[in-house]
């Protein structure tokens, strides 16, 4: 075997949690059968069980699932049929274009290493990339460009204890993480903002730690709208780091206040499927709810509805709302973007604009945690639990809403 490939497959497959590397497989939502490849920058090998052919920048190399087997082309010629290839970055700095045909799918830029065998009756995609530029990229894809280096040092902190604690997330099918919202957003090499790579590396291989030495879930939101969640309100999952916390730096922000109309019919509807007889209601403000600070129950007649089923229920940007009843119909005049728990991406953005450290930022959202250097973890520190992976659906789902 190949020298090159075998220590790709050893990178794979390594046991070493803590490499250097991480393996991701990418367009995993999508079912790939052939995509295009072009280099971008740096110096390209493909490599394949017959031996090396160099790869020139901009040249356009067409990938094929034919059976179990990768078809490589050129736009001249057919180069061969193999069961698995790499292409391989020989200057550290390498960027390949990837351009899924079929099915067709915007192209994206990756950043080092990718390997492509056929399994699960697709084309797998793996891009072998170093973990800190990996960081970097899902710090891109989470905050978007223009923040400020502490905000972005906080969220390189978060996407670290995230990969990290979950390095054995798609054990079973040979790679550490998917770049779907089954992990964490991955989009590969955005702009590569500069600014961004700095403060990822600038906190190279910190993670957050609770007091049993246990990655945290690194939970976090857009906009809280002035108070934090508890993660038992939401996830009915407590946890001691994951407490609420009055934020006053995202209430001027752009996702601080919003209000939406529902016709009062709408709205009993709802309640009368969670059991309130509404007809016993006789005067309409028995519906109004003025909450101080952020509620967890909707008081109506002698029930507590949880705040959340409203926000599933009507599609609501949060479950922090006051309601106010006027002419047949129900106004919610709500705050915040998310789900509420944990860090508060636009309260941690003003933090950092008025001179805060990521340290001060992290410790504010996330109670009584620690941040330590990887190599003071035990490799056995990774948790996989039931709660953890409910958790991290929402957490990610709700990262999803971009600021
Ligand atoms: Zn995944
Ligand atoms: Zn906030």
């Amino acid at each position: 075997m190949n020298r090159t490939i075998l220590i790709i497959l050893v990178f794979l497959f390594s046991t070493n949690s803590y490499s250097q590397k991480i393996s991701i497989s990418l367009f995993n939502d999508l079912s790939l059968n052939t995509v295009l490849i072009t280099p971008t920058a740096g110096n390209y090998k493909l490599i394949t069980a017959k031996g090396e052919i160099r790869l020139l920048t901009d040249q356009i190399i067409y990938l094929s699932k034919v059976g179990d087997s990768i078809l490589v082309r050129d736009a001249n010629s057919n180069l061969g049929t193999w069961a698995r290839i790499s292409i391989v970055g020989q200057s550290g700095e390498d960027v390949i274009r990837v351009k899924p045909i079929l099915p067709s799918f915007p192209a994206r830029k990756y950043n080092d290493n990718i390997s492509f065998y056929v399994e699960f009756n697709r084309l797998m995609t793996i891009n072998l990339i170093d973990r800190e530029k990996y960081i970097s990229c899902v710090v891109e894809a989470e905050s978007g460009p223009n923040r400020e280096d502490e905000f972005y040092k906080a969220q390189s902190l978060i996407a670290r204890t995230f990969a990290l604690g979950h390095l054995e997330k798609h054990k079973g099918e040979g790679f550490n993480l998917c770049d779907g919202t089954h992990c964490q957003a991955y989009k590969g090499f955005i702009g590569f903002d500069k600014s961004i790579y700095e403060a990822t590396l600038a906190t190279e291989g910190e993670v957050i730690i609770d007091t049993s030495k246990q990655f945290i879930t690194a939970a976090f939101h857009s906009n809280c709208g002035g108070f934090t969640a508890n993660s038992q309100d939401v996830w009915l999952t407590s946890k001691p780091y994951l407490v609420s916390v009055e934020d006053k730096y995202c209430t001027g922000t752009r996702n601080a206040n919003w209000e939406v109309a529902i016709t009062l019919k709408n709205w009993k509807a709802f309640l009368q499927t969670k059991g309130v007889d509404t007809t016993l209601i006789t005067d309409i403000k028995q519906f109004n709810f003025k909450p101080v600070g952020r509620p967890v129950y909707y008081p109506i007649l002698n029930q507590k509805i949880p705040m959340i089923q409203f926000r599933t229920h009507f599609s609501l940007r949060s479950a922090f709302f006051s309601v106010q009843v006027r002419k047949g119909e129900v106004r919610i005049i709500g705050h915040g973007y998310g789900h509420g728990v944990g860090l508060c991406q636009e309260g941690a953005m003003q933090m950092a604009l008025k001179g805060w450290k990521y340290d001060k930022i992290i410790n504010y959202y996330y109670k009584g945690v620690k941040i330590v250097n990887i190599t003071e973890v035990a490799p056995s520190s990774p948790i996989i639990d039931g709660d953890i992976e409910k958790i991290d659906s929402i957490k990610i789902d709700s990262a999803k809403t971009k600021l």
